[in-house]
């Protein structure tokens, strides 16, 4: 196997895709999942790889969503399992109430096997999913199954990397959806209830934090509701500055490109600069 040095300047990123690349040769993942994992990466790249302040907003409301639920799942893939057993297993702990429904598009049944494994190696107890009973009406792929005791009755459903024809089929069940996707711009974020445009580990950890701040406070403020809209509006914009200051200076190589310090680019500065090139 290829030695990563820790002095590459992309190492971490270089490491989860070396942890995908292992996920997928025993079987946990599919190729579509490494192919779905360079989509999030690439919208991480846009976004400076660092949780936004709106991405943070959501991701408190996002434990307060859990913390009051009745009957909370976490939906979990072939990718979740590989990059983020442990986030889950200390959000689990952190949320009593919640359980964990593994659920494929790929679906085989030693591959639903394999994930369930991982997940409780990492400490995570009552893994759903593994003889799923019911449909959820409107899809025809194997992620219509779902376990009866979990997703089936949920109330609220936390659902990272998920693909936008289930969000909209959990929606028309009157769950209240939470997804995790880097991309604002997919079906999934679009139809969430709670859109959270954040990398998945990033996410699970800031989501886990607060759910532990929140555990044993008896009297707590109504939730605020959410804006989903603005959540996407707000990753969008943050997207668009750190492209147009990158244009204006001129720079390129990997992020974290200069925080929002310095002159804010000036209308047209990229293509005049271009233009004395
Ligand atoms: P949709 O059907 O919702 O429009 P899609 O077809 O882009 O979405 P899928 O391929 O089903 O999506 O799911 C992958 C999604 O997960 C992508 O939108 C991608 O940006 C996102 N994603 C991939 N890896 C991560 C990650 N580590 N953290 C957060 N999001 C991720």
């Amino acid at each position: 196997m290829t030695q990563l040095s820790r002095r590459h300047p992309r190492y971490l990123s270089l490491r989860v895709r070396a942890g995908l690349a292992r996920a997928f040769r025993e079987g946990l993942v599919v190729p579509e999942g490494l192919v779905a994992h360079g989509r999030g990466e690439a919208f991480d790249y846009l976004l400076g790889e660092r949780t936004t302040a709106a991405a943070w907003k959501a991701e408190r409301l996002a434990a307060r969503w859990l913390h009051d639920a009745q009957r909370p799942v976490l939906s979990v893939n072939g990718n979740v399992a590989s990059l983020a057993s442990n986030e889950i297993a200390r959000l689990q702990r952190a949320l009593p109430r919640l359980r964990v429904e593994v659920n494929l598009f790929h679906r085989t049944e030693a591959r639903a096997r394999a994930i369930a494994r991982r997940l409780r190696r990492a400490g995570v107890t009552r893994v759903l999913g593994l003889r799923p009973g019911v449909r959820i009406p409107g899809l025809s792929s194997d992620r219509a199954w779902v376990d009866a005791a979990g997703i089936a009755v949920a109330d609220v459903a936390l659902v990272p990397l998920e693909d936008g024809d289930r969000t909209a089929a959990l929606r028309r069940l009157r769950k209240r959806v939470i997804s995790i996707d880097l991309n604002p711009l997919s079906r999934s974020s679009r139809d969430a209830n709670l859109p959270v445009v954040d990398e998945l580990t990033r996410a699970l950890d800031h989501i886990a934090r607060e759910a532990e701040r929140l555990d044993g406070r008896r009297r707590l403020r109504p939730a605020r509701p959410a804006r989903p809209s603005w959540l996407r509006a707000e990753a969008i914009r943050e997207i668009r500055a750190r492209l147009t200051r990158a244009a204006a200076r001129g720079e390129v190589g990997p992020p974290p490109w200069p925080r929002s310090t310095g002159p804010r680019p000036v209308r047209g500065t990229a293509r005049r600069s271009r233009r004395r090139r």
